[in-house]
C-alpha cells in the first residue's frame, strides 16, 4: 500500500513524527493508502523552505515564472489518464468526469495563470505637472493555501497557480479526504524542475496542519476553500493577526425555472446542476423553484430522467453517479433526508443508500433524491447538504421566486431559466449571489470574478482578482519639480 509523502523544500519526505492516517477508497469502503498525519512542526519546516525560496522566486522575471507554470500544465496534460484515475479512486467521482472536467481544468488553471501574469499591469495616476503616482504590485510573501475534497486537484491548483505566478511561495494543504492528486502534483513539480521551496505541500488533518498554517505568525495571507463553519473559525484566528484572507465557502444555490424557458435544454442541464459529482459541487443548484404552470410536467420528467442515472462503480463508463466521498458524509446526507421527512417533505425518488455487489458492497452510495412539499424556510431548504439531494418548489410570481431564492444565509451561485430577456436581467440584478447563470450552468470563463456573498465567502478568485489578492499594492508618488 502506498505511503503518501509531504513535499517540502523540493523533496518528498515523511512527516517528522512518522505518523500516518488511513486513506479510503469510497467506492469500496477500503483503506488503500496512507496519508502523513503531519503537525505544526512539518508546517514550520515547510514555511522555512518557502521563506528561503521567496526572495529568488519573487524577483524572477514573470516570463521565467510563467515558463515553470506552463511546464507544469503540460505535464498535467501528459499525465491526464493517471491523474484522472487517481482522482476517481480517491474521491469516488466517475472517472469520466475526472477525465473531462477535473484534470483538464487543473492543467487549464496553471496555463491560465502562467500566461495571465504576463498581462497583469498596475495603474499610474498623473497629477498633471505636479507629480506622478505609480502602483507597484509586489508578491505578499509565503501564501497559505487550503482546499477541500470535492474537486481536489481542480481547486488546489486554482489557488496555487495564481499564488506562484504572482511571485508568492506557498505552503499548501489539500483535504485529508482526497490527498492523492496533490501528492502526484508534487512529483510533477519535481519533474518540471520547480526550484526547491517554491511550493510545499503538507498533508494531514484540518485541525492540525490547516490550523498550524492559519495561525503561523509569519504566513501573511490565507486562501481557503471549504465549509462555512471552518471559514468562520479561520477568520476568527486570522483576522486579529491582520492576515489577508480569501474565503470561498458553502452554498445553497437556487435554480429558478420560468415556464417560458427552453424546456429540453433546461431539463438536461438541471440534471447536471443537481447531481454532477454526486451533488458535491459548491455550485450545484439544490433548491429548484418552478413556475406553477410548468410544475407538474417538470416534476414528472425530472423524476423519470433522475431514475435513469446509473449509480455505480466510478470506473465504469456507464456510471453517472459515483460514490459519496466518505462514510461520515454519506451519513450526514442521509440524515438530511430523514430531516426532510420530519419537516413534511415527500421523497419522490431516491432517498436511500444504494447497496452494490462484490468489491463495492461496502462503498458509500446514495440514489439521486428529489423531495417536494417543503416550506422554503425549513432547515432542509436552508442548510447546505452537499449531496445528490434536491428539493422542488412551485412559485407564482417573480417576487416570490426572488424572496425564496434570497432567503438563505448563503449567496454563492444561482441559475435562471427564461427566454424573457428583460426578466433575466431583472432577476440577475436582484439575486443575492456572486454568480448568476442565465440559461446555463457551470459555464466558466477563468477571467471572471469567482466567489460568494453573505455566508458563502469573502473576496473573489479568478482572473486578475487573484493576482490582486496575492500581491500588495504600493503607491509611489514622484514630485515632478
Ligand atoms: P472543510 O471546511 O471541512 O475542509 C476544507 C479544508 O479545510 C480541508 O483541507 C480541511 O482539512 C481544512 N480544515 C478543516 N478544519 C480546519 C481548521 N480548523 N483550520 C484550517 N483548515 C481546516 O470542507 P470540506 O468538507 O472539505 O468541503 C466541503 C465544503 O467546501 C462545502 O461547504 C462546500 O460548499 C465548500 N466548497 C466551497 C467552494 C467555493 O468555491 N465556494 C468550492 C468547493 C467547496
Amino acid at each position: 500500500m502506498e505511503y503518501i509523502k509531504n513535499y517540502i523544500n523540493g523533496q518528498l519526505i515523511e512527516p517528522l513524527d512518522k505518523k500516518y492516517l488511513d486513506n479510503f477508497n469510497p467506492a469500496t469502503g477500503k483503506v488503500y493508502s496512507y496519508i502523513p498525519d503531519s503537525d505544526e512542526n512539518d508546517v514550520d519546516k515547510a514555511y522555512q523552505a518557502a521563506k528561503a525560496a521567496f526572495p529568488a522566486w519573487s524577483s524572477l522575471s514573470k516570463n521565467k515564472r510563467s515558463d515553470y507554470l506552463i511546464r507544469i500544465a503540460q505535464l498535467i496534460e501528459q499525465n491526464l489518464d493517471r491523474l484522472a484515475l487517481a482522482e476517481s479512486i480517491d474521491n469516488g467521482k466517475p472517472l469520466k468526469l475526472a477525465k473531462t472536467v477535473d484534470i483538464p481544468r487543473a492543467a487549464a488553471n496553471f496555463h491560465f495563470y502562467g500566461t495571465g501574469i504576463l498581462h497583469y499591469a498596475a495603474p499610474t495616476h498623473s497629477m498633471e505637472d505636479t507629480a506622478i503616482n505609480y502602483t507597484l504590485r509586489q508578491a505578499v510573501g509565503v501564501a497559505g493555501c487550503i482546499s477541500p475534497w470535492n474537486l481536489p486537484l481542480y481547486l488546489f491548483s486554482w489557488k496555487i497557480a495564481p499564488a506562484l505566478a504572482a511571485g508568492c511561495t506557498v505552503v499548501a494543504k489539500p483535504s485529508e479526504v482526497t490527498p492523492m492528486t496533490a501528492f502526484l502534483l508534487s512529483e510533477i513539480c519535481i519533474e518540471a524542475g520547480l526550484p526547491a521551496g517554491v511550493l510545499n505541500i503538507v498533508h494531514g488533518l484540518g485541525g492540525k496542519v490547516g490550523n498550524a498554517i492559519v495561525s503561523h505568525r509569519d504566513i501573511p495571507l490565507i486562501s481557503f476553500t471549504g465549509g462555512t463553519v471552518t471559514g468562520k473559525q479561520i477568520a476568527s484566528i486570522a483576522a486579529p493577526m491582520f492576515k489577508k484572507l480569501s474565503l470561498e465557502l458553502g452554498g445553497k444555490n437556487p435554480n429558478i425555472i420560468f415556464a417560458d424557458c427552453d424546456y429540453d435544454k433546461m431539463l438536461a442541464t438541471t440534471i447536471h446542476s443537481s447531481f454532477s459529482n454526486q451533488g458535491q459541487i459548491c455550485l450545484c443548484g439544490s433548491r429548484i423553484f418552478i413556475e406553477r404552470p410548468l410544475y407538474e410536467k417538470f416534476k414528472k420528467d425530472f423524476i423519470e430522467k433522475t431514475k435513469q442515472l446509473k449509480v455505480g462503480n466510478p470506473l465504469d463508463d456507464a456510471t453517472k453517479v459515483g460514490a459519496i466521498v466518505s462514510k461520515p458524509h454519506q451519513e450526514k446526507i442521509l440524515s438530511y433526508v430523514e430531516l426532510a421527512k420530519q419537516e413534511g417533505g415527500k421523497v419522490l425518488c431516491g432517498g436511500e443508500a444504494v447497496k452494490l455487489d462484490g468489491d463495492f458492497k461496502e462503498g458509500y452510495y446514495i440514489a439521486p433524491t428529489i423531495i417536494e412539499g417543503l416550506a422554503y424556510n425549513c432547515r432542509t431548504n436552508q442548510e447546505e447538504i452537499f449531496g445528490p439531494v434536491v428539493t422542488i418548489t412551485p412559485f407564482d410570481t417573480e417576487e416570490e421566486a426572488l424572496m425564496m431564492a434570497n432567503s438563505t444565509m448563503y449567496g454563492l451561485a444561482s441559475v435562471v431559466w427564461t427566454e424573457h430577456l428583460t426578466r433575466a436581467h431583472r432577476m440577475a440584478n436582484q439575486i443575492h449571489a456572486g454568480i448568476v447563470w442565465i440559461n446555463c450552468w457551470l459555464l466558466r470563463d477563468l477571467r471572471t470574478p469567482f466567489g460568494g456573498v453573505k455566508a458563502s465567502g469573502v473576496g473573489r478568485e479568478g482572473g486578475f482578482e487573484a493576482f490582486d489578492f496575492f500581491t500588495e499594492p504600493k503607491n509611489v508618488c514622484i514630485k515632478l519639480s
